[in-house]
């Protein structure tokens, strides 16, 4: 079994559920988009759950702004594990000066576990679309993580390196985890459009899926897993109220699913609870 006892009690349903990290061997986690919403509670729940990775990267865009004072106090909680560093993932260079920063800090200087979570999602209909939009999506959501990517490749691979990772153990080789939707599942796109038609997101965030299909068959021989999330529909200030999930389910789930992970799940998209999205 691939569980620990690190619990995380919802408020919303009441239910108790496992947290785990430990069937991936997880020393170092970088979280892009952690100030507030999906991002803050994975630097949350990996801080306090019961195995918790010895460093935690938060990475925030305006560390010194009101936005951040959650993340900020939590990171005063876990001061020895959680390190806020600024990030702005539709900057090259502030991706870069993200990577020397980390990089200098990173305990053996290796990697386990990158999560590409921040993102914007943009206006909902055709009419209010225009080039401004669809350049921002795709230059926060793709090119972000791509570079986001290629600058923190080297830690990645110094994880894949060490002995114990890859080689018939893929449940502890290092992983890249994106935060997609299933709003960019074209095979879904009749049930979800009508919903949602956010012609900006929901390309982006499919390019963002090519994005993990290439990576993925481009690490293999690194053994490096790359995967894509879907995080549900949850309570944050992308998804507003009414969505179903609330942020601890959506949270606990997807990093159970991140725990499970191994090499036949990378060029895949899942859900939080683990079911395969068709692309
Ligand atoms: P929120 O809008 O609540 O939070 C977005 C986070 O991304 C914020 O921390 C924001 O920082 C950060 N961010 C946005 N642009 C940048 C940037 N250029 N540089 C650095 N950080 C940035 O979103 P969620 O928490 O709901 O979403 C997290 C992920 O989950 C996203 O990838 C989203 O697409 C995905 N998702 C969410 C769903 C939902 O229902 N909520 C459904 C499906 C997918 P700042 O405060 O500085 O703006």
């Amino acid at each position: 079994t691939q569980r620990i006892p690190g619990v995380v009690v919802s408020w919303k349903t009441g239910l108790r559920q496992t947290v785990t990290m430990e069937a991936r061997r997880c020393n170092s986690v970088l979280v892009t988009g952690s100030n507030r919403g999906i991002g803050l509670e994975l630097v949350r729940q990996l801080a306090e759950s019961a195995n918790p990775p010895s460093q935690i990267f938060a990475g925030c865009r305006d560390p010194a702004g009101p936005r951040a004072k959650d993340l900020n106090d939590l990171a005063q909680k876990h001061s020895k594990r959680i390190t806020i560093f600024p990030l702005d993932t539709a900057d090259p260079v502030s991706i870069k000066e993200a990577s020397r920063v980390v990089g200098s800090k990173l305990a053996d200087g290796s990697l386990n576990l990158l999560i590409n979570n921040a993102a914007i999602n943009g206006p909902r209909t055709l009419q209010e679309t225009g080039l401004k939009e669809m350049v921002e999506g795709y230059v926060t959501n793709v090119v972000g993580p791509m570079l986001i990517v290629k600058e923190f490749l080297p830690f990645l691979q110094r994880a894949a390196a060490q002995p114990g990772s890859g080689a018939g153990r893929s449940c502890s080789m290092p992983a890249i985890i994106n935060v997609s939707t299933l709003l960019a599942s074209m095979e879904k796109c009749h049930e979800t459009f009508s919903l949602a038609p956010m012609y900006s997101y929901r390309t982006s965030k499919a390019a963002l899926n090519m994005l993990t299909c290439c990576l993925a068959e481009d690490f293999k021989k690194d053994g490096i897993l790359v995967t894509a999330i879907h995080p549900g529909w949850v309570q944050t200030d992308m998804g507003g109220p009414e969505a179903p999930v609330a942020t601890v389910d959506s949270v606990s789930g997807m990093l159970r699913v991140i725990s499970s992970l191994t090499a036949k799940h990378s060029g895949t998209l899942l859900d939080w609870e683990g079911n395969r999205i068709p692309w």
